[in-house]
């Protein structure tokens, strides 16, 4: 061997270790419609080809510890890849939100015997939009009702480019049940990640993402997160966007205690001093740092105190709002929502108090003191709490989903703003009439009309007589008031004559 060679190949070695050392398992994610056997392949993995668990579970077994476990490692001919579960719908597309690209290889799981459903189609827009390359995987092939060529041409029909097709989008026939074909997938997602060679490229520290975090009664905060490259250690001063902290336990995900974890693994751990964020970043960081960032979401919160939401427009009504949320992040999300509210309905919209966390008994106090509505997003709320709100008739919007919450608030903005005008009604026909009581038909044009409601009538811009609501109907059926653009019939208390197209109006 020449000088050149031996230089050039110890390089290509040197090179190639660097290389290796920094190449890290996938982190492959699966996804599909419901009951198309997502659960049934996490299952199988985990009594097949985990290091804690090989052979010595049933597939019954492993049930119950995926729906603890929903995230763990397997080892396929001695190469690493971690599975991840997505999320509960509402986190997933929290994540989805963030573009947070935590999978490197997505596995779409097909029922062979049903093809494509809605969230197939979902599913696949996602890995699209994600550019995250993916496996289709038919499943259930055990079963005599299974077609999946019938599957093939359905998504080639749909303009997925499959492998065998013209396409180069991989599709493997699977049984989850039986584990036919699950080590072809296998094979796959190692040939994938030969292909895109996912690397470490974390220089100092560690980072990754959140996948999820829960309030344990004993433990405090506990974070289920993913490496995404670095190694992680107990007592690494850590930070998100939201939260921040020192890490107190590691686990990995079958419960372990661990000292140091590296790229790729999925852990839980201790020590964040509120809940972080689905689908945020994790970073490790100094104590300088963490401290001031510890400072910065104190000030973060507390801006939210006292804060009002001012629209373009000239209000004349407003709201006073409480919010209890599950973290920093959740209480913006909100103020946004609350711009678009304060703008669309011209209400201005007063936070009095944003606190992380669940309702307490002293917030309903505050609540009812401040005649408020309190929004709890995200948050665990005790039962006798929330009774105790029901009970005193305060409003109370709670929920894990923004947009709910975006559209119940946008409801509540729309009656105060039609309550506080003028109500009004054009009379569309009269029914019947005695001397003291007319019965009639109309549209309400504008405001909110009510029962029991003094009204005078109009017609041609001129007064005609005065009364009062006595009966209020919508489709046919008794109710106490009537909003803008809705059709109704009532009965008015009144000895002047009403006809089409006169004009009630309620009195203030
Ligand atoms: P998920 O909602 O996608 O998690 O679906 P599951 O894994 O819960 O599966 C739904 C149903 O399909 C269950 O009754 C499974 O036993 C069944 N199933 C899943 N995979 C297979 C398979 O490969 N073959 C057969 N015969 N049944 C399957």
């Amino acid at each position: 061997m020449d000088a050149a060679t031996f230089l050039f190949l110890s390089a290509y070695k040197r090179v190639f270790s660097i290389m290796d050392k920094k190449k890290r398992p996938p982190i492959v994610t699966i996804l599909g419609h419901v009951d198309h056997g997502k659960t049934t392949l996490l299952e199988y993995l985990l009594a097949h080809y985990t290091d804690q668990f090989k052979g010595t579970i049933t597939g019954k077994e492993a049930g119950g510890i995926t729906q603890k476990v929903r995230s763990f490692e397997i080892t396929y001919k001695n190469q690493c890849m971690t599975f991840i579960d997505t999320p509960g719908h509402e986190a997933f597309a929290q994540l989805r939100q963030r573009g947070a690209q935590i999978a490197d290889i997505g596995i779409l799981i097909i029922a062979a015997e049903e093809g494509m459903r809605p969230q197939t189609k979902e599913s696949l827009e996602f890995l699209q939009a994600q550019n995250m390359p993916f496996i289709i995987a038919l499943n259930k092939v055990d079963k005599a009702t299974a077609q999946p060529d019938k599957v093939r041409q359905e998504l080639m029909e749909k303009g997925i480019m499959i492998e065998g097709l013209g396409g180069d989008i991989p599709v493997i026939e699977i049984s989850a049940k039986t584990g036919q074909g699950v080590e072809n997938l296998l094979e796959m997602i190692v040939l994938l990640s030969d292909l895109h060679a996912f690397a470490d490229t974390v220089e100092h520290g560690s980072e990754g993402y959140i996948l999820e975090s829960i309030k344990d009664p004993k433990k405090g905060v506990v974070a289920y997160a993913v490496i995404q490259g670095g190694c992680l250690k107990t007592g690494d001063y850590i930070i998100t966007a939201t939260s921040c902290g020192k890490i107190k336990h590691l686990e990995d995900s079958f419960f372990n205690n661990l000292t140091s974890v590296c790229a790729s693994k999925p852990i839980s751990l201790s020590g964040f001093e509120s809940l972080p964020a689905s689908g945020e970043i994790f970073k490790t960081s100094s104590l300088d740092i963490t401290k001031k960032i510890q400072q910065e979401l104190g000030q973060r919160q507390h801006a939210f105190q006292n804060r009002y939401i001012i629209p373009e427009g000239n209000p004349e009504e407003g709201i006073n709002v409480i919010i209890k949320a599950d973290h920093i992040g959740s209480l913006e999300a909100l103020e946004h929502i609350f711009q678009r509210i304060a703008n669309e309905c011209n209400v201005h919209i007063k936070i009095l108090k944003a606190d992380l966390g669940a309702i307490t008994f002293e917030d309903t106090k505050f609540v009812k003191n401040t005649d408020s509505i309190i929004i709890a997003f995200n948050v665990k709320n005790d039962k006798s709490v929330v009774d105790e709100m029901r009970n005193s008739d305060i409003t109370l919007l709670e929920g894990n989903i923004i947009y709910e919450i975006e559209d119940r608030l946008r409801e509540i903005a729309t009656k105060k703003v039609q309550k506080s005008q003028v109500a009004q009604l054009q009379v569309l026909g009269v029914f019947s009439s005695s001397a003291s009581k007319k019965t009639i038909g109309g549209r309400v044009t504008k405001g909110v009309l009510s029962k029991n409601n003094r009204i005078r009538i109009v017609r041609a811009d001129q007064e005609i007589g005065k009364g009062k609501i006595i009966e209020l109907q919508k489709d046919k059926v008794a109710v106490s008031e009537v909003s803008e653009g809705s059709l109704c019939g009532l009965v008015i208390e009144t000895h002047a004559t009403i006809e089409k197209e006169d004009i009630i109006e309620a009195l203030s």
